[in-house]
Parts: C-alpha cells; structure tokens; sequence
C-alpha cells in the first residue's frame, strides 16, 4: 500500500485534532502513582473495565506504599476483572517498591523502563500526562491499526511505529494526536467495522482511497 506523503500525514493530524477537542485520556486518575497502577491494568482490558476496578481499588490503595504493603495474593483479587491478575499484581506491587526506592515516578524514558511492567506504551503515556514532556507517542492497539490503515505507516512494530510517527507529528501535539486517534479508532475506526462510508477522514485514507 502506498503510504501518505508528509503534508497528507499533517492534514490527518490536524482534521484528527478538529474531530475529538474533547479528547483525554480515558483512565481515570488523580495522581500519578493512580495512573501508573491503571495504566498496569490496561493491558488487554478496556479502559471502562479499569475504571470500574480502580474506583474501588484506589478508595483503599493510593499510594506506592499502600500497595508495596500488598501481596500478590491480596492484590489479585481485586483486579482479577482485568485480566492477567496474577502478572498484574505482581507488576504493580514491584513498581510500587521501584517507585519507593527511586524516591517518585523518573521523567526519563530510561527511568520509566527501569520500573517492573512499565514498557514504551505506559511509559510515554506517563511523560505525556505527568510531566507533559513533548514529543511522546503511545502506541497501543488503536495507533497500530490506524495508523497502518491509513498510510502513515506499512510496520507493525510498536516501536518504529512510534520513531515514524515522531518524524511527522509536531511534539508539542503528539500526545493529542495519539488520544485524537484512539477517539477516532474507538468511534469509527474499529478494529472489525471501520465506518469508512461516514468517515471524515475518507478523503485522505489510504485504506479507503
Ligand atoms: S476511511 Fe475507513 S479505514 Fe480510513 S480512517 Fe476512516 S474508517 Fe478508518
């Protein structure tokens, strides 16, 4: 498939930014250490399951310490809804530790990844949201699928994935382009159903063209 020139890349991201000005990160969250145990839960759950489970996880557990005081077998049930219960509790009562030991969330990429189950995903999601560092690119299920459709990209590594991206998306915007395409991947895009016929993005896409 023939892939979009620089300025069709633009004009995507740009109409993407019109179409979703409400657009936000979907997991809820009222400190950093919350969106790290939430972002931990994500994986292969949805965004409102983990809403569901963290609103009554974090009424108990906030802190690092709270859950670093956890054992797996304490933690699993309370997040087994998610998924992968057993690797997730392990994951965060470890990051818990990490963070402890690291006296707070590191605002390097390398710090993110020295942290147990934080990978790329999670860790761009974090500088974005917590320090509002510029130029991060979360690329998870809906960026890989869009982006791949529409012709930015002809790869489905996450990681060149997001140095292609990178190229091409202003810094200081790229964090709402990844929540913008998430909104369009969720509203119209879907993985099965993409709505092509209805999409205003039709005129540009690749994978329509
Ligand atoms: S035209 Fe179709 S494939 Fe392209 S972004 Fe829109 S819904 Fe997705």
């Amino acid at each position: 498939m023939k892939l979009l020139t620089k300025k069709e890349k633009l004009e995507i991201h740009k109409l993407l930014l019109e179409l979703y000005p409400h657009r936000r990160c979907a997991l809820e969250y009222s400190t950093p250490f919350e969106l790290l145990v939430a972002s931990r839960l994500s994986a292969q759950c949805t965004d409102v399951r983990v809403n569901i489970v963290t609103e009554e996880l974090f009424k108990k557990y906030r802190t690092p310490q709270d859950f670093a005081s956890l054992t797996v077998e304490e933690l699993e049930p309370m997040i087994r809804s998610c998924g992968l219960g057993n690797t997730k509790a392990r994951d965060i009562i470890a990051a818990s530790k990490k963070v402890i030991e690291l006296g707070g969330i590191p605002d390097t990429m390398d710090g993110m990844l020295s942290i147990p189950g934080i990978g790329r995903k999670i860790a761009n999601l974090l500088l974005g949201e917590i320090f509002e560092q510029p130029g991060v690119v979360i690329v998870d299920t809906h960026c890989i699928r869009l982006a791949n459709r529409m012709g930015f990209v002809s790869e489905k590594d996450p990681k060149k994935i997001e140095t292609e991206l990178r190229k091409v998306i202003p810094a200081n915007e790229s964090l709402d382009f990844c929540h913008a395409i998430v909104f369009h991947g969720r509203q119209v895009c879907s993985a099965r159903n993409p709505d092509c016929e209805n999409c205003p993005l039709s005129g540009l896409c690749k994978k329509y063209l």
